[in-house]
């Protein structure tokens, strides 16, 4: 199990564009089985790259209990419908907000085979895929928040960051915990 540092709202890294993944490497899919034993540490339900302080364009997801990794995803479709929810994240520890977003995507991305693939999502697992896709491209859910409530989670944030020096959140491996099952942050 190797679990990674993860990058807190502050770090330059969460607002960069990613890079296209070009091949799979060995060093491509240990990176992924890293961020999975730190999704899972952390009781996350998503996990991208730039949160871990890297460029590619990758993330990993597991919501109902189904776990895969996307790589260079795209949302293809979008329904018009839209629904509020709240949501974390595990760049912006103990923030939350309401987030509006369609209901439900389609969503085409290549596996670690390289194998292109589509997925048709709903509800959680739709707000996830777009949660995580708006990672790799340096947009974070406090964004959708309107001024007001955006402050408010910000003021919350003023006294949560200085927990996390240098913009970075150390995770402690307890293996009692370890293999819990994830809750809802993102
Ligand atoms: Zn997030």
């Amino acid at each position: 199990m190797s679990v990674l540092d993860i990058r807190v709202l502050g770090d330059p890294v969460l607002r960069e564009e990613t890079t296209p993944v070009e091949q799979i490497t060995d060093e491509l899919r240990a990176l992924a089985k890293n961020m999975f034993d730190t999704m899972y540490l952390a009781k996350g339900i998503g996990l991208a790259a730039p949160q871990v302080g890297r460029s590619e364009r990758l993330a990993v997801i597991d919501v109902n209990e189904k776990a895969f990794v996307i790589i260079n995803p795209e949302i293809v479709e979008s329904d018009s419908k839209t629904s509020k929810a709240e949501e974390g994240c595990l760049s912006i520890p103990d923030v939350y907000g309401d987030v509006v977003r369609p209901v439900h995507v389609r969503v085409r991305a290549m596996d670690l085979d390289g194998k292109s693939f589509e997925i048709e999502a709903d509800e959680l697992l739709a707000r996830c895929l777009q949660h995580e896709i708006d990672h790799l491209h340096g947009k974070l859910f406090i964004d959708y928040l309107s001024v007001l409530k955006r402050r408010g989670a910000m003021a919350k944030w003023g006294k949560e960051k200085d927990k996390y020096p240098g913009f970075v959140r150390k995770l402690e491996i307890d293996p009692a915990r370890a293999h819990e099952h994830p809750d809802e942050e993102l």
